[in-house]
């Protein structure tokens, strides 16, 4: 008999990390794996409540033929440390949690069928080392598409041609537009690298840091990319590889989506926030494509200043909107938005702390999507077909803003904002570009295409599709390795 492979799956424990590693878990369980899912107790705290604590959750997937058991560690931070929102300390702790992830696995190896592999976040360091302890090839998951993730694996590349730290000044130039890196990929701004990198110098610590993940990743046996090969054609994820696999196999919350029947489906929750559903009731009244949806994701912040600014944009543009206004988005404040605000904008504007996302964007009610570009945002964007007006913060978001209107054509930007994240972007830019968006020739445009693309993601996920054959081929490599 063909024993299981076993997968060890281990995210970076926030919120654009722990769901798409959730979702791939469930497909490799729906393909015979078993799976080994390990939070930190910060998370698991956050995603398993009762009575659907983890075990529950481990023995309902059971009944429906998934094997997926969840493990939990410390994190070693105190309770009330922000975590993400500190994120080099947050990073340094993770790298420290080798040692206590070994331990866990062999403390709980007579319950299962030995290790296959370890499939990492590309922002989990530290299973270098437990996959090297354990001696089982280490599977880095990328939660970006290939094109930034191909940018950051060769962060020392960049470093050595003198691209990072980033001189945004000087980013636009055509002549500092990087064309060295591997894989078929459009060349980039020094803009759209991530924005660790826009700092004086590379002793900064979130630098180094993000350089030594970068290394990390590069240490890997097999990649897999939540993207599919048809946005950034097929030789686009080649340039991930160091002579191992590289397959897109996104995006991954897609074939669970498409099922459709959510009696059956295995639904685990994965919000670490509670999801206010009733906003889906208010999208059934609205006509269709006629609301734009607001959400900058779950960790960014911004100043009150351009909250108020952002709230005047959306009450001037006199469009529709649902707006997940996270009570800590107003750096870490409760935000404030302007006086009377609530009342003007009542009946066309409504506020929510945190919404069912895949639900409302792929609700026929939803014709644009205000994003801050975080990865998971776009794609699920992409897949619902939803156009969309970009925000970037952090990370490599202005990489996928910047894809998405340049290459994709699926979005605009707010130009005012590239060149500094902390620019104060005036009500005015808000309302002219949301009517652009939701009244437009240009929004019907874009709008055509993100019907395309999501005619294209559907067809990857589903047998036959470009995604389902890589992740076969994962599959079998693995079964193989098992057995
Ligand atoms: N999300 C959600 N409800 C919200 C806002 C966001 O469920 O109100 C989900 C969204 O669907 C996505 C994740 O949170 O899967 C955010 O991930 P992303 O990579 O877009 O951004 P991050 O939070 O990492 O900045």
């Amino acid at each position: 008999m063909t024993r299981p492979p076993h997968a060890v799956v281990v995210p970076f424990p926030a919120q654009g990390h722990v769901t798409p590693l959730m979702h791939f878990a469930k497909l490799l369980a729906a393909r015979g794996f078993f799976i080994t899912f390990i939070n930190t107790e910060w998370t698991e705290q956050r995603i398993f409540k009762p009575p659907n604590d983890s075990a529950a959750v481990s023995a309902e997937l059971q009944r429906k033929g998934l094997q997926i058991r969840f493990l939990s560690l410390p994190d070693g931070l105190p309770p009330h440390h922000p975590r993400v929102l500190a994120i080099d300390e947050y990073f340094l702790a993770m790298h420290k949690l080798a040692p206590a992830m070994v331990r866990l696995l062999e403390s709980a190896a007579d319950r299962a069928p030995p290790i296959t592999c370890i499939v990492t976040d590309c922002f989990v360091a530290c299973t270098h080392q437990v996959a090297t302890q354990l001696a089982v090839p280490r599977v880095v998951f990328w939660t970006y598409c290939s094109s930034a993730a191909i940018a950051l694996a060769n962060s020392r590349l960049l470093l050595d041609k003198g691209y990072i730290p980033i001189n945004v000044k000087e980013a636009r130039l055509p002549e500092n537009l990087i064309t060295c890196l591997p894989g078929k990929i459009p060349p980039l701004r020094p803009t759209d690298l991530v924005t660790f990198f826009r700092v004086q110098d590379a002793s900064d610590s979130m630098f180094q840091l993000v350089l030594y993940e970068s290394d990390m990743q590069n240490k890997a046996d097999y990649a897999l990319i939540n993207v599919f090969e048809e946005l950034e054609g097929p030789e686009a994820a080649e340039g991930l590889s160091k002579g191992y696999p590289a397959l897109p196999i996104g995006p991954v919350f897609l074939p669970e989506f498409l099922e459709g029947d959510e009696s059956s489906s295995v639904n685990i929750a994965t919000s670490l926030l509670k999801e206010n559903l009733d906003c889906l009731k208010w999208l059934d009244a609205q006509a269709p494509s006629s609301v734009l949806y607001v959400a900058f994701g779950s960790i960014a912040v911004v100043s009150m200043v351009q909250l108020q600014e952002l709230a005047l944009g959306l009450e001037a543009s006199q469009q529709p909107f649902l707006w997940v206004v996270r009570p800590d988005i107003a750096e870490g404040k409760s935000a404030v938005l302007p006086k009377g605000f609530a009342e003007r904008v009542r009946g066309r504007g409504l506020l929510v702390e945190w919404a069912p996302q895949l639900k409302v964007l792929s609700h026929p009610s939803v014709g644009g999507f205000f994003t801050h570009n975080g990865w998971n945002s776009t794609s699920e964007s992409i897949s619902m077909g939803v156009p969309m007006i970009g925000w970037p913060l952090w990370a490599e978001q202005f990489h996928n803003c910047r894809f998405c209107k340049e290459i994709w054509k699926i979005g605009m930007d707010l130009e005012s904002r590239v060149e500094d994240v902390n620019v104060l972007v005036k009500r005015e830019e808000v309302e002219k570009v949301v009517r652009a968006l939701m009244t437009g020739p240009q929004g019907i445009e874009l709008r055509k295409n993100a019907a395309k693309l999501k005619e294209a993601a559907t067809k990857a996920v589903l047998p036959g599709g470009s995604s389902y054959r890589n992740l076969d081929k994962f599959t079998q490599d693995m079964t193989a390795r098992a057995n």
